[in-house]
């Protein structure tokens, strides 16, 4: 089912700068991250994407009810605790919406996380930066002021050496099949009470989010690609 296939380097730049802001918000359905400020713009080209350039959008996380499931890719069937998508839009078109209708509009670098057994006597410290800040924003509609790189946790899943890809869809929504999909097999470990953070968030009636994950999509016929260097 997965084509092991040679790619271009893929090339990102910028997530994880100091420079400039980021902003952690809640949007009643997940909690979102914005990159602003004085920076330069964060962007993926390289790999399957041809000749493009794709400017980073937002960063937006999944999760579910408990630390079992909550991610929306499996890998051979395994399960993971969270998902994290960076999404980024093709800068031939105008805007991000326009991107959306097209076959090449967008570029979704998917991140998983999985809940590490055991006590809380470690952390993944990287990831403080947002997991510590997810209590201020547990009313929808809120955000606050993270520090500019807090994405920094992004960067070892990243270098990995092979990643998986596919064109699919962008969310439940449209389900136009607009994005190129580029999933890190790299998994980033957290823990229980980091994750839990997020469970907390509410939604615009002042429910609790508590999963926000779309099940598995059918292939449909799509080839899936293993990225090798
Ligand atoms: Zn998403």
């Amino acid at each position: 089912m997965v084509r092991p296939t040679r790619f271009p380097p893929l090339i990102l730049n910028g997530h994880w700068l100091k420079d400039g802001n980021a902003t952690l918000f809640n949007d009643g359905k997940k909690a979102i991250i914005f990159l602003n400020g004085d920076r330069i713009p964060s962007t993926v080209s390289g790999g399957p994407l041809v000749n493009d350039e794709y400017e980073f959008y937002n960063a937006h996380f999944h999760w579910g009810e408990n630390d079992c499931r909550g991610a929306e890719h499996t890998i051979n069937g395994t399960w993971f605790s969270m998902e994290c998508h960076l999404v980024h839009w093709n800068q031939k078109y105008l805007t991000f919406e326009e991107c959306l209708k097209h076959r090449d509009g967008l570029c979704v670098l998917a991140y998983l996380f999985l809940v590490q057994s055991g006590s809380c006597d470690w952390s993944n410290v990287q990831f403080e930066k947002i997991s510590e800040n997810v209590k201020h924003i547990q009313n929808a509609g809120s955000e606050i002021k993270i520090p500019a790189n807090s994405l920094s946790w992004m960067r070892v899943a990243t270098d990995c050496s092979s990643y998986y890809t596919y064109h699919g869809s962008y969310n439940a929504e449209s389900n136009s099949e607009c994005v190129t999909w580029i999933v890190f097999p790299a998994i980033i470990p957290i823990q229980s009470c980091q994750l839990n953070e997020f469970r907390k968030l509410k939604d615009k009636n002042g429910e609790f989010i508590k999963s926000n994950w779309r099940d598995v999509q059918p292939l449909r016929g799509r080839q899936i690609f293993l990225a090798v260097s």
